[in-house]
């Protein structure tokens, strides 16, 4: 059985960078069957579906870095550089969270990222088996790093080996869960030993799990690791055989040539936090030499209590406004690779090629743009759309949204998560914690 979704415009994000006024996609059994303008779609069989959608259909938008359990602390530390945010007011919260924090945080995210049109999220936390619970009760399909540091306050999980073991267990348990995919998520060079780095590549490769790291994010991160080793973060890690097939870093604001060569030779995808690099003062990412090198580059969201919300459509907007800030030049990044840093190359820095494109065989993964806001206009030629849609649009615009075709978000409500009573609960829970 076929649902075909007739829609004004459907944006696939295909190579071609094709745009269909109207287009139609076709779903069955949780995957894209077929996609194209609407004159040239098959004929319907008997038992077939057909959805009549108003407004713009675009594929589900790929949030390459977060950790939404973070919405208990949401606005906490405001105003503070990274590493006094975190020593001072993240670090001690996050002492006192346990799992059922972790987990409503999640659920309340997740219901926030699907209202806004995410659909998969890259989430790094701790108590990861209740991260992964809150987001599949929430409907979001998520890749699961649970966080691997040997920092102060950290010896509550064990020793690093012990936080890669419970990782592997958590993966092996959740195999069945379509929507959950499970990696490693060693926080950074800077908290890990060497030792625990080699441990999280090595048992990456055994047990072919994805890895997301944080790399480069302040300019004096990297200091320690230079001294001892003359190397640059992306460098020593390399050194170390660190990046495998399927490894994503967040932020790498601080990169010189040689580190961007190095990213590029490893395949290593970039996810790229302007609000949060913006909001902490961290920097300006060279997304522009990035993605000329032929690195993929997502943009991410980074964690609520750093940004504050989770809203992909305002970070492809900085992503853009970042760039060209930064290289002197309006054209150093456009509206269709903020598109995509949303959505296909999110998805091709995660290491998912099974997701953000309407192209056969994909996941089902849906937004529906209203375009009835003043702000879609005027539109003389359709591709003006896509102009006013990463300028001038907002998340407030996506009216409904679909996970492996089941839908999770109807008129601009999140149809998985009951908000206004989980919101009360996040409440008590944040003043729990803030001790
Ligand atoms: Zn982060």
């Amino acid at each position: 059985m076929i649902d075909r979704y007739l829609a004004d415009h459907v944006l696939p994000m295909d190579p071609a960078f094709s745009l269909y006024s109207p287009g139609f996609v076709d779903v069955a059994e949780g995957r894209v069957a077929a996609v194209g303008p609407a004159a040239g779609a098959a004929a319907l069989a008997p038992g077939d579906v057909l959805h009549h959608v108003e407004g713009l259909l675009l594929p589900g938008l790929v949030n390459c870095h977060a950790h939404s359990p973070m919405t208990v602390l949401r606005g906490a530390g405001e105003g503070l550089p990274l590493q006094r945010w975190l020593r001072e007011v993240i670090w001690p919260r996050e002492a006192r969270l346990g799992p059922e924090e972790a987990r409503l945080g999640m659920l309340v995210g997740a219901g926030e990222m699907l209202q806004g049109g995410i659909t998969t999220s890259a989430e790094m936390y701790f108590h990861s088996e209740a991260v992964a619970e809150g987001a599949v009760a929430a409907g979001l399909r998520t890749l699961v790093f649970p966080a691997v540091a040997e920092a102060p306050g950290w010896e509550r999980f064990g020793t690093a080996a012990d936080m890669i073991r419970s990782a592997v267990a958590l993966r092996d348990a959740l195999a069945g869960e379509d929507l959950i995919e499970v990696g490693l998520g060693p926080h950074a060079a800077y908290t890990l030993g060497e030792g625990a780095l080699r441990e999280v590549a090595e048992t990456a490769a055994a047990e072919r799990l994805p890895v997301h790291i944080h790399v480069a994010e302040t300019r004096t991160e990297g200091d320690g690791v230079r001294a001892r080793t003359g190397l640059s973060i992306p460098a020593y890690l390399a050194s170390l055989g660190f990046f495998g097939p399927r490894t994503a870093a967040a932020h790498c604001v601080w990169l010189d040539g040689e580190d961007v060569a190095i990213l590029a030779a490893h395949g290593v995808g970039v996810a790229h936090c302007p609000g949060s690099n913006g909001k902490l003062a961290s920097g300006m990412a060279p997304v522009k030499a990035l993605r000329s090198a032929g690195v993929a580059v997502g943009v991410g969201t980074d964690g609520p209590a750093s940004n504050d919300n989770l809203d992909l459509w305002e970070e492809a907007r900085l992503a853009l406004l970042y760039s060209r800030l930064r290289e002197g030049d309006a054209g150093a990044l456009g509206v269709e690779e903020a598109l995509r840093l949303m959505t296909c190359d999110a998805a091709a820095a995660l290491g998912r090629d099974d997701l953000g494109a309407f192209l056969p065989g994909r996941r089902a993964d849906m937004v529906r743009v209203s375009l009835e806001d003043v702000v879609y206009d005027p539109v003389l030629a359709p591709r003006d759309l896509l102009g006013h849609l990463v300028w001038a649009g907002s998340r407030r615009d996506v009216s409904d949204v679909w996970v492996g075709g089941r839908r999770v978000v109807e008129a601009g409500r999140c149809v998985t998560v009951d908000l206004p009573r989980e919101r009360a609960a996040l409440r008590a829970a944040a003043a729990r914690l803030a001790g």
